[in-house]
């Protein structure tokens, strides 16, 4: 097993099934899998879907790999952190995966840049990332992830599976989550930096991270434009909803 690369394998029929059942893949379906491993999920996902294509950046796991599968997968040796998905397949498909966790977070970002080639997404993470991304405002883990994630999507989280499950153990809780898009959703690069700066210091006010963020604009004018922006004045960071930010952004005109 290599560390640098996250590996921990999964072989418990019922859990591959409940991953498979989660991500919901149908016979017409096309998948694309991160990092299949050893290949016990890519199994499962091909006995449903039409075609599976993993992705898996092993080089010494690539043999066997390709050798063990059934007609209707792709192995492809890459990283997915730069793999162009828009030319893995034609057609539009359903990511899953027990993503390495060292990179899920940029792993997460990429998806979304490929959203619109990506149909939906369901991957095993660790159970922490998870109820970040999944998090409610007002809730302990609800911060800058969250409020990025589903700006784009609707994050709904699975089931969680411990850690005696995998080979080697993972020091770590897993969870699956599943994202479906939100439709209609341009890229906003301006309010990514936006809303990790209104998180920049979580026991201030968002007025006082508004005031750190624009030192020209009089503080008056900030609890203005919150009120114009229907956010109470002390209101904080972790309190606003995902339109509440989108008001706060446009109204601030970052
Ligand atoms: N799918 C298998 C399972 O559930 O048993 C293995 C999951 S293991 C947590 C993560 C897999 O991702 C490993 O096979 C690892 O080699 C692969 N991997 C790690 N980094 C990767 C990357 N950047 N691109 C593609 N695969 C990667």
């Amino acid at each position: 097993m290599k560390k640098r690369f996250g590996q921990h394998f999964l072989s418990d029929k019922s859990i591959l099934r409940k991953i498979v059942a989660f991500a919901n893949i149908a016979p017409t379906h096309t998948v694309v899998e991160i990092g299949p491993g050893a290949g016990a999920l890519t199994r499962e996902l091909a006995a449903i879907a039409h075609r599976v294509i993993g992705i898996e950046i092993d080089r010494d796991l690539i043999p066997p790999l390709r050798s063990g599968m059934p007609p209707n997968v792709e192995i492809v040796e890459a990283d997915a952190l730069d793999v162009d998905f828009a030319k893995l397949a034609s057609e539009p498909f359903h990511l899953v995966g027990n993503l390495p966790y060292n990179v899920a977070t940029p792993l997460f970002k990429r998806f979304i840049a490929a959203r619109f080639q990506i149909l939906d997404v369901t991957v095993m993470i660790q159970k922490e990332v998870a109820q970040r991304i999944a998090a409610k405002p007002g809730s302990g883990e609800y911060g800058p992830l969250s409020v990025l994630v589903q700006y784009y999507a609707d994050a709904k989280l699975g089931f969680t599976v411990p850690p005696g499950a995998f080979r080697p153990r993972p020091k770590v809780d897993s969870s699956v989550i599943r994202l479906d898009w939100r439709p209609g959703v341009a890229n906003a690069t301006g309010f990514t930096d936006f809303v990790h700066r209104a998180f920049s210091s979580r026991r201030k006010t968002l007025a006082n991270n508004l005031a750190a963020m624009f030192p020209s604009i009089p503080r008056e004018k900030i609890i203005e434009g919150l009120g114009a922006s229907d956010i109470r004045p002390h209101a904080r960071p972790e309190e606003l909803s995902i339109p509440d930010f989108q008001r706060v952004y446009n109204h601030f005109g970052y």
